[in-house]
């Protein structure tokens, strides 16, 4: 029996997804089929029925939908719950279950060693869908700043994780900076085609980490600023990949072998 899962997305043309799920299937030996479907928001439950009964395993969910795809499930896992956004749904049973694998996507890209130690605060721009999963990463800090062109979308996600995280303003970066553990851009600004992001990396103490998920281009003006001086700067890629991952072995129930492979075949081609 052929595997069929895929990701839907508006727009979705560029999605590297196909590209990740695919190679497994073939490393793997696996009968299997992960395709792009473009979803338009209003369709966005029937075409979630439409694939569920024409026996697909699942979907990945991107921009805009992974809120609304959370809602429209019959269950939710913790995580996603806690997210109140799916990045995951697995049809099973005639159920549709919302997981988020980008938080174990993240958690994966940042280390093995993560939260050991004292850590005072971490900085994060952005409050979209992709903010969520990455604040739950970084819980261990003693403060989350949560900074947003819309402040009352960080103002919303910083309620949704407690005391310990607060939104702040684009005005405070400079004086946040030079006491800030690590630093994650989740705007899409740096991105081809979109505006510049306008951070000052000298600011950062020389212990930071630089996180920027934007992966296209590979290497964002943040990171060849942060990697200059020195610092840990990890990009969009391996959050992607690693995303992929729990995701492929809830399709399949099969463990990626070496996530890393196909990561460094990505590398290579982008860059
Ligand atoms: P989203 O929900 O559309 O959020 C976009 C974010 O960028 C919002 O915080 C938005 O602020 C901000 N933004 C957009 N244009 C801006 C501008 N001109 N000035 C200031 N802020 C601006 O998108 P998302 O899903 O969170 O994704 C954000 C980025 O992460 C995208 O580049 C996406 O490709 C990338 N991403 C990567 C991964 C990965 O696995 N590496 C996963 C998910 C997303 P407002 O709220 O004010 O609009």
């Amino acid at each position: 029996m052929v595997i069929r899962a895929g990701v839907i997305g508006h727009p979705i043309a560029h999605s590297l997804s196909p590209r990740i799920h695919n190679t497994w299937f073939a490393d793997h030996a696996l009968a299997g089929e992960y395709n792009a479907v473009d979803v338009h928001p209003d369709d966005l439950a029937d075409a979630i029925r439409r694939l569920m009964e024409s026996g697909w395993a699942g979907v990945n969910v991107t921009l805009p939908h992974k809120q609304a795809a959370y809602e429209l499930a019959d269950i939710a896992n913790p995580v996603a719950e806690a997210q109140g956004a799916a990045n995951l749904l697995i049809f099973s049973d005639g159920k549709v279950i919302a997981d988020n694998t980008d938080v174990a996507g993240f958690r994966r890209c940042m280390g093995s060693s993560v939260g050991e130690g004292s850590h005072h605060r971490a900085v994060v721009l952005g409050a979209g869908g992709a903010a969520g999963p990455i604040i739950q990463n970084v819980l261990f800090c003693d403060e989350i700043v949560v900074i947003n062109r819309t402040s009352s979308k960080a103002e919303e996600l910083a309620r949704r994780f407690g005391p310990r995280v607060r939104a702040g303003g684009w005005e405070e970066l400079a004086d946040l900076l030079p006491d800030t553990d690590y630093l994650i851009n989740a705007t899409s600004l740096g991105m081809r085609g979109q505006p510049a992001l306008d951070v000052d990396a000298s600011l950062l103490p020389s212990h930071a980490e630089v996180f920027d998920i934007v992966y296209a281009p590979l290497e964002t003006s943040l990171l060849r600023a942060a990697r200059a001086r020195g610092l840990k700067a990890v990009g969009g890629l391996p959050m992607l990949v690693y995303q992929a991952a729990p995701s492929f072995k809830a399709f399949t129930g099969v463990e990626v072998r070496n996530p890393e492979a196909v990561l460094k075949s990505l590398e290579a081609d982008l860059s």
